[in-house]
């Protein structure tokens, strides 16, 4: 019997970043703590299981992302799982799609509306490594102290101008490239100039089960503490109680994503 399902949504037209990446980085943090764990592709031509443990959701073109808004919204069940409490990790194209309307293709998509977040386009593609400081509070399941610490490390792709809502809140706060909107958002995207600059610092936003962020990486494999909290949650404990990853590769796992972490943050 399998422990953990995580549902891989959309790969077929949010699959352009590397995204699909996150499912892996799960599936094999989970194999290596005993807990088996199985991929469930969810493609365009499919309904959306709502009963999943946990989702992954990644980046892609704009066209794509209006193809994934349409079907996503239609068939509804990442909507009742997302509801249901289940955790949803939300990247980039996903993260505007999950808000509640975004700008592709020349027009005004309505979105999930999972994230009080609108998204608007700039003139220019923001392109580089992100650095952000985890700032988003109530991270653990009730009853678990641990807190993402670390910083967090993503390249960014995007040309969405993103402002949060009051319901949402962001995921970090940016320590170095740029995050969901850039100082310019105000002119180009015509958003109030004070929300604009007060947002420039936000990157990525949480809200219920979702986490979203514009970091690509994959953003698990560079961060696996984000990994791990995702983890926990969708196997209903906290990461403190989440077995250690076990076998000679752990060690070997541990080194290596810590020179990729190191390389990153230093990038
Ligand atoms: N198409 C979206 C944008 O350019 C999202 C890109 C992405 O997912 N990297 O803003």
């Amino acid at each position: 019997m399998t422990d953990l399902h995580i549902g891989l949504v959309l790969p077929d037209v949010l699959g352009t970043y590397g995204d699909d990446g996150n499912a892996l980085v799960l599936r094999q943090r989970a194999r290596m703590r005993g807990i088996s764990a199985e991929i469930h592709r969810i493609t365009l031509a499919d309904a959306v299981p709502e009963f999943l443990d946990v989702y992954t959701v990644g980046g892609g073109e704009d066209v794509a992302q209006i193809l994934a808004a349409d079907h996503l919204r239609t068939d509804g069940g990442i909507i009742r799982a997302a509801d249901a409490g289940r955790p949803v990790l939300a990247i980039c194209a996903g993260l505007q799609v999950f808000g509640r309307s975004f700008h592709a293709d020349g027009r005004v998509i309505e979105g999930l509306g999972l994230i009080d977040a609108t998204t608007s386009q700039l003139q220019h593609r923001m392109i580089g490594e992100l650095r952000s400081a985890p700032s988003a509070p109530g991270f653990g399941i009730p009853g678990d102290d641990t807190a993402l610490v670390e910083p967090l490390t993503g390249f960014a792709n995007h040309q969405g101008a993103t402002i949060l809502g009051q319901d949402a809140t962001p995921l970090g706060y940016v320590l170095e490239g740029t995050g969901n909107t850039d100082p310019h958002a105000a002119l180009t995207a015509g958003l109030d100039y004070d929300e604009c600059k007060k947002q420039v610092y936000y990157e990525g936003a949480v809200q219920g089960s979702v986490i979203a962020t514009y970091m690509h990486g994959p953003v698990l494999a560079r961060n696996p503490q984000l990994a791990d909290l995702l983890l926990a949650r969708a196997t209903g404990q906290s990461v403190a109680e989440l077995p250690p990853l076990d076998g000679d590769f752990a060690i070997q796992l541990d080194a290596e994503v810590e020179q990729l972490r190191a390389e990153r943050l230093k990038a």
